[in-house]
């Protein structure tokens, strides 16, 4: 088999995107100019060569990254997802993203983000968790409890989390469950994780919706993406009375003017890996689904979705940023003009990596928190990071995703004023 070469570019896009934010957002911030420089920058990137021998006997070296955004408020935290397109600056616009939703979650974070150049869906699962193990046991001398923290993404899950913690646990000589989060329960995880990006969504949403005056009950609603994130959104949209008309993952949507039967399609995505072959309802495009009326458009698969090309032609009220950067710059401005409220992915997805930390804390603690604990400790934290960015919205005009940027830019920033430049 050829060697692939090393993608050792940044793949700007993404990146590109994330920087442009930064620089729209600084006029409003009023930071310190050395401040924004150094915030512009991630402070560590790691780029390591992972090889492991595959099923047929052949050797192969995988590309994977780790990309420390900030360190200021404390170790850094972030998701590691296993994807072909998974590159450096991928991975360094997602830290920065980290950064800020810690830092508006009044979190004790950094942001971090890594990943592994690969296509998961042809790997087995014993190469899997060789790719893990090994990935993990190079950057060990990068994470760890008070250094680094990573946590599932795209493709990753559960299962990855406790392998990670394994290897770490092996190397270092005694059980260390929270050097990851999103683990299993039986390995130190936390109850209510699995649902906690989903259900954070779904909050924020609500309170978007009362703000705005939609009865969120009678609303009809539509989720792009049916993983971790897509799935428990849509879950908890319909716990909450409202319609789930679309849904859609990378095989295309499913769609029901009245209703998706929910908890079949789920089923049916648990046993067969996607929505592939679920028969019984209309099929539509992935394009579609995103163009498809409705009140609340979730968009919970991966980034670039909404785009200069199709922004125009959403039909939703509220756009919730369940997944990272599915908005491009472009596009945000054209829904900003028509009037749909955006709900930016720092502050929607939040959820996550809020009980991420929870899930961190019972682990330094050794005890553990029941779900009803945890459910009301994520409301009062996405609700209140909802109630600062709304009013810091409504006070200076600005967009949501502007807001809520300017929050936490000026969280990461009073940190780096007050502690100053080393030496
Ligand atoms: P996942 O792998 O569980 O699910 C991803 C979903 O997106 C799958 O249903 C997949 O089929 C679908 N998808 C992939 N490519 C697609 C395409 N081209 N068109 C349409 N659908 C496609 O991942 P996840 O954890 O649900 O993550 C989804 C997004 O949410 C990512 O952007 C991730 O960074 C973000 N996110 C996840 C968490 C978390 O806790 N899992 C937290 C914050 C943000």
């Amino acid at each position: 088999m050829p060697l692939e070469a090393a993608p050792l570019e940044w793949e700007a896009s993404l990146w590109q995107t994330a920087i442009a934010q930064l620089v729209q957002t600084l006029p409003h911030a009023r930071i310190d100019a050395g401040v924004a420089e150094r915030l512009s920058h991630p402070e560590h990137a790691v780029l390591v060569s992972v090889p492991i021998r595959l099923d047929s006997g052949e050797t192969r070296v995988f590309t994977a990254y780790r990309v420390q955004h900030s360190r200021v408020l404390g170790p850094t935290k972030g998701g590691v997802r296993y994807d072909p397109r998974v590159s450096l600056g991928e991975c360094a616009a997602l830290a920065m993203w980290m950064t800020w939703k810690c830092a508006l979650l009044r979190l004790p974070y950094g942001g971090a983000k890594g990943g592994i150049r690969c296509d998961p869906r042809q790997l087995s699962r014993g190469e899997l968790e060789r790719l893990t193990r090994r990935y993990t046991a190079e950057l060990a001398g990068v994470i760890g409890p008070q250094v680094d923290i990573p946590a599932p993404d795209m493709a990753t899950d559960e299962q990855t989390m406790a392998w990670m913690m394994d290897t770490y646990s092996m190397q270092v000589g005694h059980v260390t469950p929270e050097v990851v989060t999103g683990k299993p329960i039986s390995v130190g995880g936390s109850v209510f994780r699995h649902e906690a990006t989903g259900a954070g969504v779904v909050m924020v949403v609500a309170r978007a919706c009362e703000r705005l005056g939609i009865d969120l009950a009678a609303s009809r609603c539509v989720v792009q993406g049916f993983g971790k994130v897509g799935s428990v959104a849509a879950l908890e949209l319909a716990g909450r009375g409202a319609t789930v008309v679309g849904v859609g993952d990378h095989t295309g949507g499913v769609f029901a003017e009245n209703g998706l039967d929910l908890s079949e399609l789920h089923g049916w995505a648990l046993e067969h890996g996607s929505l592939e072959g679920f028969s019984g309802t209309a099929r539509i495009t992935n394009a579609e689904l995103l163009e498809l009326p409705c009140d609340v458009l979730v968009l919970a698969a991966l980034e670039n979705q909404v785009t200069g090309a199709n922004a125009s032609r959403v039909q939703a009220r509220i756009v919730a940023e369940g997944a990272n950067g599915p908005t491009t710059v472009e596009a945000d401005a054209v829904l900003g003009e028509r009037g749909i409220l955006v709900l930016p992915d720092v502050l929607a997805n939040a959820g996550g990596v809020t009980v991420s930390y929870f899930e961190w804390v019972q682990d330094l603690g050794r005890f553990f928190w029941g779900r009803d604990e945890i459910r009301r400790r994520l409301q009062e934290k996405m609700a209140d990071a909802f109630d600062r960015v709304w009013e810091l919205s409504e006070s200076r005009g600005l967009s949501l995703r502007s807001a809520a940027l300017v929050v936490a830019i000026r969280e990461v920033a009073a940190a780096l004023d007050a502690r100053g430049l080393f030496p």
